[in-house]
């Protein structure tokens, strides 16, 4: 049966019993931990979300469903408007002042990736699309002979597939950037495959794996149909795990091409995004004072702090035409609405026909109008 098989044949189960329950989280919990690491986590852990979201159809805010997950999350969290996440950028060091839309926080200063707010990825439709599911099942055979068989360009051309369906069906999970940036969603294509990859050909990491679904085999659970509550002290041993996964994914992106691939380079985030895909498939079954915990454990108790008042300069993205905001200092910046890099190093360009004036996106020429559609070249060019 394929990851997605048993959705695919029952697509709204409405009555299932307990023991049907529990076998199906742990077929997802297992399916889940069979990528068991970083980002890749995420595509699993939201399809589980969703899947317990559909279930819970009588409404309320039973455990187990996303509106559950989301009034956790509040309990940790302020509301957002009016603050952004405490954070400052790894790489030039500047603190985060422009509020973020994104779960992908970028600094205001670099356009580096700073953090990853699982508030943020907890928010809206985090529905992977059917097309991520078929693609996921067509390749999950092949994807295992060329493990068995060694065939590490097979396994890495399998991966590619399966990550540009990600990126095309689960958009929610991807940053912003690879909405309108093919240069950023095919390097990120790469990264992806490429550290799928690395694990899969690991003996460490296949040893994690083979331990996470032990452990996850050992959890209890208890409550009733609508909303299976999960034992903690069965459950802690399973983040003891994760944790020594989150470890050896860190040697790995280390030790291989992992660094320079990662169009983020987002080596300081592994264990962040791991517990967060981690957080968003078991928060749901978890008490809430367990929930808790986890979320400290897992350092993802979002601390948000008032937007102070700056003095940036409002600039128009050449890409979306929306409107953004450039402090001074700046060098780059990523467009919140449309996820292009800007280029802050030259004054805005206007449009010899329509007279708007915009920031071309870092690294191009020239671009269409987004408002008319006319020709906007970068000065000095033709
Ligand atoms: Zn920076
Ligand atoms: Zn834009
Ligand atoms: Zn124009």
């Amino acid at each position: 049966m394929g990851l997605f098989g048993k959705d695919r044949q029952q697509p709204a189960p409405v009555r299932l019993s307990v023991a049907d329950r529990i076998a199906a989280a742990q077929m997802r919990a297992q399916a889940m931990q069979s990528q068991a690491q970083m980002m890749s986590m995420q595509a699993h852990a939201m399809r589980q979300a969703t899947a317990l979201r559909g279930e819970s159809a009588s409404g309320g805010a039973a455990a187990g469903s996303m509106t559950w997950v989301r009034q956790v999350m509040a309990i940790l969290a302020p509301p957002q408007p009016g603050f952004v996440k405490r954070c400052s950028c790894v790489v030039c060091g500047a603190p985060k002042k422009l509020p973020s839309v994104a779960a992908y926080v970028y600094c205001d200063y670099c356009a580096s990736l700073i953090d990853y707010d699982l508030r943020r990825a907890c928010d809206g439709d985090t529905t992977p699309g059917p097309a991520y599911a078929a693609t996921v099942n067509a390749t999950q055979a092949a994807s295992r002979a060329a493990v068995a068989a060694g065939d590490r360009d097979t396994y890495r051309d399998l991966q590619r597939t399966v990550y540009e369906a990600y990126a095309a069906n689960v958009p929610m999970a991807v940053s912003h950037r690879a909405k309108n940036d093919p240069g950023y969603r095919a390097a990120y294509v790469s990264f992806m495959a490429e550290f799928a990859l690395a694990r899969a050909f690991d003996p460490a990491a296949r040893a994690l794996e083979a331990e996470m679904r032990q452990r996850v085999t050992g959890i209890r659970y208890s409550g009733n149909m609508m909303s299976p509550t999960v034992d903690p002290e069965s459950f802690w041993p399973v983040t003891d795990t994760l944790e020594m996964q989150i470890e050896n994914n860190r040697a790995l992106y280390r030790s291989g091409r992992l660094a320079e691939l990662d169009p983020d380079s987002g080596g300081h985030l592994t264990g962040k995004f791991a517990w967060s895909g981690f957080c968003q498939g078991w928060l749901g079954m978890l008490p809430a004072d367990a929930a808790e915990r986890m979320l400290d454990r897992a350092g993802l108790t979002n601390q948000y702090v008032p937007i102070q008042p700056h003095d940036g300069q409002p600039r128009h993205c050449g890409g979306c035409g929306g409107e953004f905001t450039a402090l001074p200092g700046a060098s780059a910046v990523i467009c919140e609405g449309c996820g292009r890099k800007m280029d802050l190093g030259s004054a805005e360009i206007a449009c010899a026909s329509c007279g708007a004036t915009m920031t071309l996106p870092a690294g191009a020429n020239g671009v269409a109008c987004p408002f008319c559609q006319s020709r906007v070249d970068r000065a000095g060019i033709r």
